[in-house]
């Protein structure tokens, strides 16, 4: 058996190949080439419901722009990551989690978790979520 970072390193490198190949997924969801769940839209970015679900609201927000992580010229884009941050609490209230708690996680390359590489943020709630993440 591979360790875990090996598998995620040879899927991560499969996904950026497909990505090269046919288009970013959610370029093409936002373009509506590809059916989403887009509960939210403005110029900078828009909110998808996640097509795997981890908690009972597990929503992305995602900015237009095409940003491969956090790890992307983060510097110049201080406004939209305040504008997602932004939108995602806007999201909470709207799903009524707000008052009960929810968290925003951005996942950033192979050791923390990130299988797409067009910036996102997920905003989960719903339930109780335990810290520290696994
Ligand atoms: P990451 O693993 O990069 O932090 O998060 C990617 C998220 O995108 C995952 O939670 C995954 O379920 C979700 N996702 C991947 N492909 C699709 C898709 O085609 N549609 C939707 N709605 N979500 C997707
Ligand atoms: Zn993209």
């Amino acid at each position: 058996m591979l360790p875990e970072i090996v598998i995620r390193l040879i899927y991560n490198a499969y996904r950026k190949e497909m990505d090269r190949m046919f288009g970013c997924i959610f370029c093409r969801i936002a373009a509506r080439e590809k059916p989403g769940k887009i509960l939210y839209e403005d110029e900078k970015c828009f909110v998808l419901q996640d097509i795997n679900p981890q908690a009972p609201v597990h929503l992305l927000v995602i900015p237009h722009r095409h940003i491969t992580s956090l790890n992307e010229d983060s510097d110049q884009h201080k406004e939209l990551l305040g504008h997602l941050l932004a939108v995602a609490a806007r999201m909470a209230k709207q799903q009524g989690i707000d008052g009960t708690g929810y968290r925003v996680v951005i996942n950033t390359n192979a050791e923390a978790g990130q299988t797409v590489f067009h910036l996102h943020v997920h905003l989960l709630g719903g339930r109780v979520l335990r810290w520290p993440p696994g």
